[in-house]
């Protein structure tokens, strides 16, 4: 495929757009993400409008936080929560 300098395909819309378009990634080639602006964004929209997906990201990260206590870093939860169990039980009653 013949890219033409400055320009990049966005891999969902499949349009070529210039690199303004597409938001800084370095984990990306071109240092660019995959999606152009106008697809991230409606990308993030769907994925956050979709309670399903939001409340199964919300059980993965609680499961990943119940087998790596040690690697949670405390210090906001204690500022916000007051304590780890508190914070626990917040979870609790957003997962209800
Ligand atoms: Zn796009």
């Amino acid at each position: 495929m013949n890219v033409p300098e400055g320009y990049k395909y966005c891999s969902d819309c499949r349009e070529l757009k210039p690199l303004d378009e597409f938001h800084n990634d370095s984990k990306h080639s071109q240092g660019k993400d995959r999606r152009c602006k106008d697809c991230a964004k409606l990308h993030f929209q769907k994925r956050m409008s979709d309670p399903e997906k939001h409340k199964a990201n919300l059980e993965k990260q609680a499961e990943w936080r119940a087998k790596n206590p040690d690697k949670t870093s405390h210090s906001w939860i204690m500022k916000k929560y007051g304590s780890y169990a508190a914070y626990k039980q917040y979870l609790n009653t957003k997962l209800s």
